[in-house]
C-alpha cells in the first residue's frame, strides 16, 4: 500500500508516453519504425546478392530511388512504414530483368522476314526496310511499343542500339526505364546519317543531352568491324574514351563476319579489333559466335563484356556463342533478346531458358549452363556487363530499386520447390504482376501506368501499315 501511490504515478507515465509515441507514428508502426515509400512484403525474395540468398518470405524496403532493407516480412513491418505497401504472397520478386541487346524500335519490323540466314535478312530486307521506313516518329512509336513489351514482361534495363537514339532515350525516360543507348554508326548512308562522321557528331550530341541522367546512359553504338572502316571504329572508340561511357557493337555474330575479316585483314573479327586499340573494359559486344580458343584469351585478357543473344543466334541459324566457356574463363556474360526482328518478342525469360537448353543440347552436359547461371545473365551478370553492377542487378541495400514480382500460383506454376528452376524453367514474361523502376511503379497488378497502352498500340498499328507499305508486306 505504502509503495503505490509513488510507483503508480510513474508507471502510467511511462504509459502514457509510449502510447502518444504509438500515435504518433504512421498506422500500423511502432514509435521506432522509419517512414519510407514502399514495402513489398510476403514474396519469395530471390536476392542475387554475392551470397544468393532466398528469403522465403522475405520483405523489401525502398525510400525513393533506392533499397533500404531486406528483411524477413516482420522485420520489415517492425523497422518501417509507408504509404505504399504492395502484399506480394505467392509472388516471386527478383532484380528486374536486364536485356544487354536490342534494337527496340525493330519492333515494328517484327515478323516482316523470317526463317533466313543473318547476311540475306539484313541485305535483302532489313537495311532496305530501314532506308525506307526508318524516321524519328518511328523511332518514337516503336519504342513506346517495345517499352510497353518490356515493362509487362519484367524487363527494366535495356541496351540498345538504332538510328535517332535520342528519340529511344526520350520515350525510355517517359516510360520510366533505365537503358544504356547506343545512337548506331555504320558505313553507309542511313536515315539519321548520310556518313560515319555525321553518325559521330550525332551520337556525341546525343551522349551531351543525356549526360548525368539518372535512367539513361547514352553511349556510342559502332555496328560492327565489317561495316565500318578502321578510322571509324577508332573514333568511336575515342567518342567513348572521351566521356566515360561503354560501347557497344555486334562481334563476330556469323562465319561469313569471320571469313570477311580473314580476307581483308588476315585476322579474326576479334583480332581485328584489338589490332585497332577497340577492345577495353567497357566494350559490350554482342553474340561472339564465331570466337576460336586464342579469341576467348583475348576477350578474357581485354576484360570485354558478352551479351548472348540465344534465340537470335538459332533463329538466324548464326551459331552457338561458348558460353560456358566464356563463363569458366571468367569473362561477364550478359543475356540479351536481340531485336524483335530476329526472335520475335522481348521476353527475357525466353531468352534464360532458350540459354539454359540450348548449352545444355550442345554439350550434351546438363550442367552447362544451369537455371542459376541463367538468371545470374539476366540479371547481376547483365548489370556488370553494362557497367551498372553498383546499382542495379540485385536486391541489395544501398542499390536502386529495379524490382519485378512474378506470380507463382497458376496451374503451371504449381507445385514449386525452387523459386529459382521456376523462374528459369516456368515462368513467362506475362506471369510478371508489377514493375519498379528506381523506386517508381511502372506496372501494378499487369496494369502499366507510365504509358497509355491502348494509345501504343494503335499508334504501333497505323505505323505497321506504312511500314508495310513501304516494302510490300502489308500487315494482317
Ligand atoms: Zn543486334
Amino acid at each position: 500500500m505504502r509503495a503505490a501511490p509513488v510507483v503508480a504515478p510513474f508507471r502510467l507515465l511511462a504509459l502514457v508516453s509510449l502510447l502518444a509515441a504509438t500515435l504518433a507514428a504512421s498506422p500500423g508502426g511502432d514509435a521506432q519504425a522509419r517512414r519510407v515509400s514502399l514495402i513489398v512484403t510476403g514474396a519469395q525474395v530471390v536476392t542475387m546478392n554475392p551470397g544468393r540468398e532466398v528469403l522465403s518470405p522475405g520483405a523489401v524496403a525502398v525510400d525513393g530511388q533506392r533499397i533500404v532493407a531486406v528483411d524477413r516480412p516482420e522485420a520489415i513491418a517492425a523497422r518501417f512504414t509507408a504509404p505504399e505497401t504492395i502484399d506480394a504472397t505467392g509472388q516471386i520478386l527478383l532484380p528486374g530483368l536486364i536485356n544487354t541487346h536490342t534494337h527496340a524500335p525493330m519492333v515494328m519490323y517484327r515478323g516482316l522476314a523470317d526463317d533466313l540466314a543473318l547476311m540475306d535478312w539484313l541485305q535483302k530486307y532489313i537495311f532496305p526496310g530501314e532506308a525506307k521506313t526508318v524516321s524519328p516518329r518511328m523511332v518514337r512509336i516503336g519504342t513506346r511499343l517495345a517499352a510497353l513489351e518490356m515493362i509487362q514482361s519484367g524487363t527494366t534495363t535495356f541496351a540498345d542500339m538504332y538510328y535517332f537514339e535520342e528519340e529511344v532515350g526520350r520515350a525510355a525516360r517517359e516510360a520510366g526505364l533505365r537503358g544504356v543507348l547506343g545512337q548506331t554508326i555504320i558505313g553507309f548512308p542511313v536515315p539519321d546519317a548520310k556518313t560515319p562522321a555525321d553518325a559521330l557528331t550525332r551520337t556525341e550530341a546525343f551522349i551531351k543531352e543525356f549526360a548525368g541522367d539518372e535512367l539513361i546512359t547514352p553511349v556510342p553504338a559502332p555496328h560492327s568491324m565489317y561495316t565500318l572502316d578502321e578510322a571509324s571504329l577508332k573514333a568511336a572508340r575515342q567518342l567513348a574514351n572521351r566521356h566515360g561511357v561503354p560501347i557497344i557493337i555486334h562481334l563476330a555474330e556469323t562465319e561469313d563476319e569471320s571469313r570477311i575479316s580473314r580476307e581483308k585483314h588476315g585476322l579474326t573479327p576479334a583480332a581485328y579489333l584489338d589490332s585497332i586499340g577497340f577492345l577495353s573494359p567497357a566494350v559490350v559486344a554482342a553474340h561472339c559466335v564465331w570466337v576460336g580458343p586464342e579469341d576467348r584469351v583475348l576477350l578474357a585478357k581485354r576484360g570485354v563484356k558478352v551479351s548472348h543473344n540465344p534465340e537470335s543466334n538459332m533463329k538466324l541459324a548464326s551459331g552457338t556463342a561458348p558460353i560456358p566457356a566464356f563463363l569458366a574463363a571468367g569473362v561477364t556474360v550478359g543475356l540479351g533478346t536481340d531485336g524483335a526482328a530476329s526472335n520475335n518478342d522481348l521476353d527475357m525469360f525466353e531468352a534464360m531458358r532458350q540459354a539454359a537448353f540450348l548449352h545444355k543440347l550442345i554439350a550434351r552436359d546438363p550442367q552447362a549452363v544451369p537455371a542459376a547461371a541463367a538468371l545470374e545473365m539476366a540479371t547481376i551478370g547483365g548489370a556488370r556487363a553494362l557497367g551498372l553492377d553498383g546499382k542495379v542487378g540485385s536486391i541489395e541495400p544501398g542499390k536502386r530499386a529495379d524490382l519485378i514480382l512474378v506470380s507463382t500460383r497458376g496451374a503451371r506454376q504449381t507445385p514449386m520447390y525452387n523459386p529459382v528452376s521456376h523462374l528459369v524453367y516456368v515462368a513467362r514474361g506475362d506471369d510478371v504482376q508489377t514493375t519498379i523502376v528506381n523506386g517508381r511503379v511502372l506496372m501494378r497488378a499487369r496494369r502499366v501506368l507510365t504509358l497509355d497502352e491502348a494509345a501504343v498500340l494503335s499508334d504501333a498499328r497505323a505505323l505497321a501499315t506504312e511500314v508495310g507499305k513501304a516494302v510490300g508486306r502489308p500487315p494482317v
